[in-house]
Formats: C-alpha cells, sequence, structure tokens
C-alpha cells in the first residue's frame, strides 16, 4: 500500500516543507484519507485519479482543499467526487461549506456528463469499500463527530487515528489487527499545552505515550502526523525522549510502501 501526506506550505527555495498546516493522506494515488491540502498540493496523476474522500471529521484543515476539487475539477470529471463521511459530517458540509455563501452547492449543480459530487455515507465501527481498499470506521475522541479508520488493501493494513484526544475502541482494533503494518497517530501539541490539548481534544507525547500503552504492540511502526506547525521542535523533543522503538514521525511530501 502505497502513501503519501501531501504538503501543506513550502519553503522559499519552493521545496516541501515539513510543517503541516493541512491534512490529506493520498492512498494508492486514488483515495484520499482527508482533503486538507487537496487541491493544492496534489499531482496531476491525483488530480485524474482521486475520486475518492474519506473525510475523518469536518474541521477546517482536514476538509479546506475539498471545495477547491470539487471546483478545480469541475467541468472535466466523468465521474462524480464521492465523499464518504457520516450523516453528521455531511450536514455541516451542506451546512457551513457548500451553502453559496462560502461556496458552491456543488450537490445540485451538475456538469456536461452528470453530477460532480455524491455523499456516500457510512456508520462508525462500520466497514466498507472505497476502491479497491476496505475501510473500518471508528469513532474516536474529538470535537465534533470524528473517526479514525483502519485501512486494508486485502494484503497489508495501516491503523490512522485522525484528531483524537485519549481514545479506546481503535487502539483493540490496532491491536487485533494481524496484517497491521503502520499506525498514524496524532499529536498536536507539546507537554506543557496539556491543558489546551485537554480542550482542544488532541494528543500530547506524554498521552500519545499512554496511548501507545493501550495498544500495547511493539512490531508495528508507529509515524505521528498532525503535529501543529508553531510547537513542531518542542513537539519533536519531547517525541525523541519517550525513547519509544519504532517511533518516527511521517515525512511530509514523501512516499511510504507498506
Ligand atoms: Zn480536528
Amino acid at each position: 500500500m502505497k502513501l503519501q501526506l501531501l504538503p501543506s506550505s513550502f519553503d522559499n527555495g519552493g521545496a516541501v516543507s515539513q510543517r503541516q498546516h493541512l491534512s490529506c493522506l493520498i492512498i494508492d494515488d486514488c483515495v484520499a484519507f482527508d482533503a486538507g491540502s487537496l487541491a493544492f498540493s496534489c499531482s496531476e496523476r491525483h488530480r485524474s485519479d482521486v475520486r475518492d474522500i474519506f473525510i475523518s471529521h469536518t474541521h477546517l484543515d482536514h476538509i479546506a482543499g475539498l471545495p477547491i476539487f470539487v471546483d478545480d475539477l469541475f467541468s472535466v470529471l466523468s465521474e462524480p467526487i464521492r465523499v464518504h463521511a457520516t450523516v453528521e459530517m455531511i450536514r455541516v458540509l451542506e451546512r457551513d461549506i457548500f451553502n453559496w455563501s462560502i461556496y458552491p452547492k456543488f450537490s445540485e449543480l451538475e456538469n456536461s456528463v452528470g453530477r460532480v459530487i455524491e455523499y456516500k455515507l457510512f456508520e462508525p465501527e462500520s466497514t466498507f469499500p472505497i476502491r479497491h481498499l476496505t475501510f473500518q470506521a471508528f469513532q474516536v475522541n474529538h470535537h465534533e463527530p470524528s473517526v479514525g479508520a483502519l485501512v486494508t488493501d486485502g494484503e497489508v493494513s495501516i491503523g490512522v487515528t485522525g484528531d483524537t484526544a485519549p481514545t479506546e475502541l481503535i487502539w483493540d482494533a490496532f491491536r487485533n489487527c494481524e496484517s497491521l503494518q503502520a499506525v498514524l497517530v496524532e499529536c498536536a501539541f507539546p507537554n506543557e499545552l496539556a491543558s489546551l490539548a485537554e480542550v482542544s481534544h488532541h494528543l500530547t507525547p506524554l498521552s500519545l505515550s499512554l496511548e501507545l500503552e493501550k495498544f500495547g504492540r511493539r512490531d508495528v511502526p508507529i509515524y505521528v502526523m498532525n503535529i501543529k506547525p508553531m510547537y513542531m521542535d518542542d513537539v519533536l523533543d519531547q517525541l525523541n525522549d519517550l525513547r519509544i522503538p519504532n517511533l518516527f514521525t511521517l515525512k511530509i511530501g514523501s512516499d511510504y510502501e507498506f
């Protein structure tokens, strides 16, 4: 399974920055896990092949690229962009984004072929296919209704927590998944901002270390993502201080094969 975390920003020389403002993972070049930076930094191949977007929750850093992606492709789509989301997420997208005030209500528009966006509902704790992949969604502990997921291609699986504070269910699923090759987990704030992490439902290196005890496996690499750029250096130092083997940061813009 191929995985890439799309860049959010670029440095003065135009190189990919490791500062992650937005969240968008591309799986096997054709399925997006969230759409934060989709449209802003995806490749031509992604523009032509990504037609399925799984939404973990509706915070702006996870959906900012969604309306722009649909807009960008509006006239060339030969099939709708399929947005996989819960009924609560779709309600928020239709009420707060695709409402004509913020952006066009694409669900009411068609190009010369037909619809340009199609909502595909899923329930938390359900299993469903997206292209050649199988997604199993799990409710996590974040502000909006939010899910993480186990994603499998039939041979290997990866676990993605999405944004979450300390949670339970998803760790049981990850621990029991025999084909699990990697876990991608958030760690937004440094330890000294634990109170901010608590009120905003995010993790710190310390609370992440407790989550990994719930996970309980040391044979699976853990990749940290969604570090708030402002605190990146402190979070990286504190992650390093944990001395946890198999703990890495997910390099933005790099291709991973699992
Ligand atoms: Zn969030």
